[in-house]
């Protein structure tokens, strides 16, 4: 969440009005006592580090630094105490800020701590318990309170943060949970380190300080192995889930915001690889399709170029990284990248570039785990362009490009469907049968009449209006659906045809054995038309109508000639 005007001049104020005032006042009332600086310093610098590496437990931090200011406010009072802790908070937040909203996350955290800090003070004091105590008996109790209302409080506070910038539910149980566990942990070791720091001094650090960070280093060696299989198993889901789809863009859409969801990416450009080209092809910016940008990139040319020059995966953690390697323009918050060759055949086929408004958003092996989906993703993407085709070819004639006769036939009682249904007004077939095909054939060879049907076929497929449909309903017959044609507009559209194939120059083949020396020649069509619903209202009585009107009102009566269909 970014704070802008009202909001964040509110939250300014009310951090001037608490923590530096309060911080003054304290100063004021409580002047520090004489300290040892050393155990000062060891403590902010051990409690940054806690921050900054902090333990993870289920992806979340759990953040202990309290351990190391604790043991300063019980020999020291309140006042040290909550100035090394806003000194550790600043710290954290500068060294750690992946996102703009550095200012506000400082004020909050700043003011969430000074209010920690203060309030279990006081708990603390109200148990009776004195600053310098040496009381284990009392220490415990004044200690136990101290924590009890520190982890209530974070909890609130932090859950209230969540609720702020949409990362959390107030019903997170795991959250709070956690947060308690804090606890567990920081009030054994912050009594540890502080009966040590007095009877031993600042080997207090070491003996407590290892153990500590031994535990956080391989938690989190652990939480890597974790996090590998989760992605993996993630990985492996998106993969069933492509291998199920049957259209070439539908894998790709799905292949883009699945894989950025994973990764949790703003923004992800896919890129096609032909004779040496870059194109961008898919752009998806938070999750939805953006116009893609009419540029092509050579290799070397830009971040995507870049990998066809050097065929391997790479990543960036911040902007000033990769910034002036490109050449398109790129959004302004882009900060980490991840960009991943697709490979077929030792070939690079396409590429892809993800980003994210984070810094060092992405880890070395989000590369493998990428390397594996886009494995699944070339698999998936020509299974389903096989699909695609052999579906295009079973509706298709070979020869002529047209729909055959089994997709008309689909077609057709889909159409019927519709006009009995009240969707459609009217519904027309034209059926054309080329006129003497036998003696081309004959004439010029079977060749000559392939190139033939070729030809009308494109003809027949320029003509067709909108919304229509034309096939090869078999060797030279062709059949046009026209839906919203009343017999009157189809007549018409039939007559239009009839003319303009009879003005049409045919080319055909020109061998030696051919009997007549002709490079074109003219043909002419005869055309039956049938309509519903004034003929019938089922789909192959239409074509059979169609059918007789072609062989009784145009052949029969002397070819070349439109016959519309009579009961
Ligand atoms: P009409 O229709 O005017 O009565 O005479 P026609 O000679 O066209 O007669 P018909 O429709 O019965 O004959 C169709 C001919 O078309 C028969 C066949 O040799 C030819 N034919 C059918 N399919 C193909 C094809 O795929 N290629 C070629 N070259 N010829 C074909
Ligand atoms: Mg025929
Ligand atoms: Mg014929």
């Amino acid at each position: 969440m970014k704070l802008k005007g009202r909001p964040l001049l509110l939250l300014l104020l009310l951090w001037i009005l608490v923590v530096p005032t309060g911080i003054v006042y304290l100063l004021y009332t409580q002047p520090i006592p004489m300290v040892n600086w050393l155990w000062v310093c060891v403590s902010v610098l051990l409690g940054f580090l806690s921050i900054y590496y902090p333990i993870i437990y289920n992806r979340k931090p759990i953040v202990l630094f309290v351990w190391f200011t604790l043991p300063i406010f019980l020999m020291y009072g309140l006042t040290i105490e909550l100035i090394i802790t806003q000194l550790i908070i600043a710290c954290a937040v500068f060294a750690r800020f992946k996102t703009g909203d550095v200012l506000y996350r400082l004020l909050y955290n700043s003011l969430a701590y000074f209010v920690l800090s203060v309030s279990s003070a006081v708990a603390f004091v109200m148990t009776g318990a004195g600053i310098g105590e040496q009381s284990f008996s009392i220490l415990a109790v004044g200690v136990f309170v101290y924590q009890i209302v520190y982890s209530v409080l974070y909890d609130w506070i932090f859950k209230l943060y969540g609720v702020l910038t949409n990362r959390m539910r107030l019903d997170s149980v795991k959250e709070t949970l956690l947060h308690y566990f804090r606890m567990v942990i920081a009030v054994p070791l912050a009594l540890s380190l502080y009966y040590i720091l007095i009877h031993y001094g600042v080997i207090g650090y070491v003996l407590v300080g290892i153990p500590f960070f031994f535990m956080t280093i391989v938690l989190r060696i652990n939480r890597q192995t974790d996090d590998l299989n989760a992605y993996i198993q993630a990985a492996g889901k998106i993969g069933q889930q492509l291998a199920k789809m049957t259209t070439e863009e539908s894998v790709i859409e799905e292949f883009l915001t699945k894989t950025a969801a994973l990764f949790r990416a703003d923004y992800v450009y896919l890129f096609d690889h032909h004779d040496g080209w870059l194109e961008p092809t898919h752009f998806n910016m938070k999750g939805k399709k953006v116009a893609v940008p009419q540029v092509r990139l050579a290799k070397g040319e830009g971040i995507a170029g870049k990998i066809l020059a050097d065929k391997n995966s790479f990543l960036y953690t911040r902007r000033d990284q990769w910034i002036q390697q490109t050449i398109t323009p790129v959004p302004d918050d882009i900060e980490s990248l991840l960009c991943v060759p697709f490979i077929r055949d030792q070939e690079i086929v396409g590429v892809l570039v993800m980003g994210s408004k984070k810094k060092d958003a992405f880890k070395e092996f989000h590369l493998n785990v990428l390397d594996l989906l886009s494995s699944y993703f070339i698999v998936s993407v020509e299974k389903a362009r096989y699909i695609e085709l052999a579906e295009q070819e079973s509706n298709r004639c070979a020869l002529t490009g047209l729909y055959n006769y089994r997709f008309l036939e689909q077609r057709l009682e889909q159409e019927m469907d519709l006009l009995n249904r009240g969707f459609l007004k009217n519904l027309a077939v034209v059926m054309l049968d080329i006129d003497h095909f036998k003696k081309v054939n004959d004439s010029y060879g079977h060749e000559s009449g392939n190139l033939i049907l070729q030809q009308f076929a494109n003809l027949l497929q320029n003509k067709c209006p909108e919304k229509a449909i034309v096939a090869r309903y078999g060797g030279e017959e062709f059949v046009y659906i026209l839906p919203e044609f009343s017999m009157d507009a189809a007549l018409e559209f039939a007559e239009e045809l009839r003319s303009e194939i009879q003005q049409t120059n045919m080319q055909i083949e020109n061998d030696l054995s051919c009997l007549l020396n002709e490079d074109e020649i003219q043909i002419t069509a005869s055309i039956g038309v049938s309509a519903a619903p004034e003929d019938t209202d089922e789909a192959m009585t239409l074509l059979r109508n169609a059918d007789r009107a072609l062989y009784i009102g145009a052949k029969q009566a002397g070819r070349n000639r439109v016959g519309g269909y009579v009961k």
